[in-house]
């Protein structure tokens, strides 16, 4: 537990909930400056690390800034604001990440959902009621999917859906079925440890992903919030960055044949996923690029073309 020192950026034990917020913004704030804590993000960073190390809502919090909290939630505190410092992201310190309208546990084995990611959301739902997929039960499958969060945010909106989740890591899978447990969806949530496709041989009608995409040699140069808590498996994209595209180009006309796709990409990758899903003969959408709130194109859709044996061969040592 650390000592309530100013080693941590917070001089001394405070008695009110807005005490502790107020030093909480501040040692962020000041301390930000030279560990890269936003200064901006100072004060919300804040109101979210008290709330939880008081296990209370943010709101109360606000309401209520009288309330007197004794010493050891200070300590709670003054962790959890030592952790940010150190570049822990704060949905990591709280174990917790809203995400398109539900709250995912996130964990040491599971990227830290992004806020760009519910752009694949979004043009996925398009796509479903567009196509109809929701008039009838559908499934689909979710290759990579750390917490669950982009095919249990798509059975939340379609009662009709079932989802195939893979991942490589179990410790992810795990975190995943709580999510899904946690979000209401468990009976319709199948969690299967798999290297990409390797271990699917149903047919799905809907395949997404929010693939690794992140050059290799970049990893190093991202920032520490980034680097040093996202497990590398779900960044490393390969030498360009584009490994997992070449996959799950190949594999979706052997598992979703004739069906849709809709995928996550980095930041001025959008031509190149177009020009590997082309080549594989699948065909953009209909709307289906679609831009996030920062307007860098980050979600794509396809319509996946029928299998043919000779595509749907992967060849060996090309997994990403
Ligand atoms: N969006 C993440 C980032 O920018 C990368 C996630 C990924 O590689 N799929 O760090």
């Amino acid at each position: 537990m650390p000592e309530p020192n100013d080693r941590d950026g917070m001089k001394s034990v405070s008695c009110t909930r807005g005490e502790l917020l107020a030093e909480a913004s501040r040692a962020l704030r000041v301390e930000g400056r030279e560990n890269s804590v936003a200064p901006e993000n100072a004060r919300t960073d804040a109101i979210r690390l008290v709330a939880a190390a008081l296990d209370i809502p943010p709101h109360s919090l606000l309401v209520s800034p009288e309330t007197p909290e004794g010493e050891a939630a200070c300590e709670r505190v003054q962790g959890f604001i030592a952790r940010r410092l150190r570049h822990e992201p704060v949905s990591r310190i709280i174990g917790s990440r809203a995400f398109w309208k539900n709250d995912f546990i996130v964990t040491p084995a599971t990227l830290d959902p992004r806020a760009d990611s519910e752009t694949v959301v979004a043009l996925a739902g398009d796509i479903i009621e567009r196509e109809g997929l929701n008039d009838r039960p559908f499934t689909l499958l979710d290759l990579g999917t750390g917490t669950g969060c982009l095919a249990i945010s798509l059975l939340m909106d379609y009662p009709t859906a079932s989802a195939i989740a893979v991942d490589i890591d179990p410790d992810a899978l795990a975190a995943a079925s709580l999510n899904s447990d946690q979000a209401g969806v468990a009976d319709r949530f199948t969690a299967r440890q798999s290297d990409w496709t390797d271990r699917v041989s149903e047919h799905v009608d809907l395949v997404i992903s929010n693939p690794p995409y992140i050059p290799s040699a970049d990893i190093a140069d991202l920032a520490e919030d980034v680097r040093n808590y996202d497990p590398h498996q779900a960044l490393d994209g390969g030498a360009d960055g584009l490994d997992a595209y070449r996959m799950i180009a190949r594999a979706a006309a052997r598992v979703a044949g004739g069906g849709w796709l809709v995928l996550e990409c980095g930041q001025d990758q959008a031509d190149a996923v177009d020009t590997i899903m082309q080549r594989a003969g699948h065909r953009t959408a209909i709307n289906g690029r679609r831009q996030d709130l920062a307007g860098i194109e980050r979600a794509l859709a396809y319509r996946i073309t029928k299998a043919s044996p000779l595509q749907s061969r992967s060849p060996a040592g090309e997994h990403a």
